[in-house]
């Protein structure tokens, strides 16, 4: 069900708060869990539906949830455009599993007619991991993020088909699949480290955001 554009703004933390000001993008998906988890890291967090909230932000979370109506959404409320142009003056964006498809400069599979924001030069495949294995769970080696590994939840996830010069791979699965990619302040996984307890991807990305501040 489409979210009316309501109820957005600020929903943690204050002026008061020292932590830096993180939007979500909440036009669909689970958007919820990733503000949850960036409160709990000591960000102010802005639920963001309309570009006045877009500019109020130093760094911008693109949810998990379905990317063509992510697409749609973000067409009619006028965000499109200043997503791309917020993307292309530098903004943080950490995108995961359908928001990693939105930060996306080539999307395969797609359904007609859907555009991504791009900003990541990586080529991915939506709903990559077929009708047998549309969600599933694995550990994975990060070693950018310390030497415990990274619990990987996988729900209908994308993977990156192809990293272009710009862009790094950040992790793989054992076949050698890549399914988290980073270039400059942009960050995007496959899976969803947002519903499991895995803060330590919010937390790199607030590195990044401190890092603009
Ligand atoms: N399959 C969805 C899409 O194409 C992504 C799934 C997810 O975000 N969990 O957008």
């Amino acid at each position: 069900m489409a979210p009316r554009p309501r109820r957005a703004g600020p929903v943690a933390g204050g002026p008061e708060t020292a932590g830096p000001r993180v939007g979500v993008l909440a036009l669909q998906g689970d958007f919820r869990e990733h503000a949850h988890v960036l409160a709990a890291l000591g960000a102010r967090v802005t639920l963001v539906r309309r570009p006045e909230e877009l500019a109020e932000v130093d760094g911008l979370v693109i949810p998990g949830g379905e990317s063509s109506v992510m697409d749609k959404l973000s067409r009619t409320f006028g965000l499109a455009a200043p997503l791309k142009a917020a993307i292309a003056a530098g903004l943080p964006v950490y995108g995961t599993c359908a928001g990693l498809i939105m930060l996306a400069d080539t999307v395969l599979d797609a359904i007609e007619g859907q555009q991504s924001l791009g900003g990541l030069d990586v080529v991915v495949r939506r709903n990559a991991f077929g009708s047998q294995n549309q969600s599933f769970e694995t550990d994975l080696a990060i070693p950018e993020l310390g030497d415990a590994p990274v619990h990987a939840v996988f729900i209908r996830g994308p993977v990156v088909e192809s990293v272009g010069p710009a862009a790094t791979a950040l992790a793989t699965l054992d076949d050698g699949r890549v399914v988290a990619v980073e270039q400059g302040s942009l960050l995007g996984t496959s899976f969803h480290p947002e519903i499991n307890g895995e803060h330590r991807f919010h937390e790199y990305f607030l590195s990044k955001v401190r890092t603009r501040v």
